[in-house]
């Protein structure tokens, strides 16, 4: 058994970078595999085995005892900007932002995630100033690579940070061995999973050759464009003009059938230990999708306060938020699913996405529901809307 990440482990890698950051001879590097994810690689020749890479991975982290859902006892809140700007260029109600900002009016520097067009990439940044941290707003649906902002720690500064749940948790074990945790808000969000970065590419050939979409300058995986929040838009324009659009995104965009079917996440995300059962941040934010909020077309952030610091942090910019108090059952209708379920297909899926073929035969060949479940669909959609209106 080897007393570094290289030891097996009781859950799949999770993808942090934490462990490239944490290792004191910098024997572990972070790169992308043949699956798309990315993925630490020991060097060796280098590693002396001291196994602090293994204290901040999710990989050695046990389910907790007691079942309990973690957020059964926290505060829990709807929340949107009152400012209407920040609202739409977030993916809910843009309390994400709002955090940032006041980080920054408090002297911390604020860390989160941006796209890179040119290298085809989601990163975490450092940002001090408001403008450049306005890139942050939004969510993109990819792996973001942390191991270049996460690095640039010092012990002498503060910083918010949001990230994924296991960024999160990688990062909390981190700045509690460091004892730096008085100097950071940690804030994660209610997270489906990152798909691999090789769906990513076939969507791209798939925008060029069926919209005329090439190299890209801007994408929005959460577009607010045609005011229907619950339907979400995508929109990506390219460097000559170029634009694809579609307002229905969930239902009808190819990268989001992919995405939402489960067929090509990280390993670690169906069985997410830190979805429901562990949480790392201050603050955890999410869609507010569920019941109170469905006609809501502007878009509501769940919000729950799982630390004293997180709840102080947020009452400190309650006057620039409309917020409702909400009950864990509200939370529970809006964020069902504890784990997913893997469909036998999704291995047929990784497998093809390795291959030349197209997207849209790939998605013909693999998620496109048949006839048979195409009917049985539309049964239990009737079956629901009987069973709501009889309630
Ligand atoms: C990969 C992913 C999966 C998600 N799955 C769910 C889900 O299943 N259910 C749900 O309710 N909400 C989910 N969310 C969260 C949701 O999309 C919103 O981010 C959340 O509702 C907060 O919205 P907001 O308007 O308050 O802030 P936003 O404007 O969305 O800002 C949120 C913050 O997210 C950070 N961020 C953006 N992309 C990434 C990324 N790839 N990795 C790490 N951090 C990122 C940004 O730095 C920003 O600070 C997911 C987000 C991501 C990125």
């Amino acid at each position: 058994m080897k007393n570094s990440i290289q030891d097996k482990g009781g859950n799949p890698c999770c993808s942090c970078g934490v462990c490239a950051i944490i290792c004191p001879v910098s024997s572990i590097e972070i790169g992308m595999d043949e699956s798309g994810f990315y993925r630490p690689k020991v060097n060796e020749d280098v590693c002396k085995q001291c196994g602090v890479c293994k204290e901040v991975c999710y990989k050695y982290l046990q389910s907790p005892e007691n079942n309990q859902h973690f957020f059964k006892d926290k505060k829990i809140f709807g929340a949107w900007s009152k400012d209407e700007d920040v609202v739409k260029m977030s993916s809910s109600g843009g309390v994400g932002g709002e955090l940032i900002v006041h980080g920054l009016s408090k002297g911390y520097l604020s860390c989160g995630v941006i796209f890179e067009p040119e290298k085809e990439r989601c990163q975490h940044i450092l940002a001090e100033s408001k403008e450049v941290a306005q890139a942050f707003c939004g969510s993109k649906y990819l792996q973001s690579f942390t191991a270049g902002a996460f690095s640039q720690f010092q012990p002498d500064k503060k910083y918010i940070v949001v990230g994924t749940p296991c960024q999160i948790y990688g990062l909390r074990q981190y700045i509690k061995l460091k004892k730096w945790e008085d100097n950071f808000i940690l804030v994660d969000f209610f997270c489906h999973g990152t798909p691999s970065y090789l769906l990513w590419q076939k969507y791209k050939e798939y925008l060029k050759t069926h919209h005329d979409v090439d190299a890209l300058k801007e994408v929005w995986f959460r577009s607010k464009e045609n005011g229907k929040w619950h339907e979400n838009a995508v929109r990506v324009d390219d460097t000559t003009g170029n634009r694809y659009f579609e307002p229905e995104a969930f239902k009808k965009d190819l990268f989001f059938k992919f995405f939402l079917s489960n067929s090509c996440l990280n390993d670690s995300c169906p069985r997410c230990l830190l979805r429901h059962d562990i949480c790392s941040s201050d603050i955890r934010v999410a869609d507010f999708w569920g019941g109170k909020y469905k006609d809501n077309e502007k878009g509501v952030s769940l919000v729950a306060l799982n630390t004293k610091k997180g709840e102080g942090f947020f009452a400190e910019i309650k006057e620039r938020l409309v917020t409702e108090n909400c009950t864990f059952a509200d939370l529970q209708d809006s964020q069902r699913h504890r784990y997913y379920i893997v469909h036998k297909r999704a291995s047929k899926v990784m497998h093809l996405l390795k291959t030349d073929m197209e997207l849209l035969e790939i998605y013909k060949r693999t998620i496109k529901p048949t006839l048979r479940n195409r009917l049985k669909e539309r049964v239990r959609k009737q079956l629901r809307k009987l069973f709501n209106n009889n309630k």
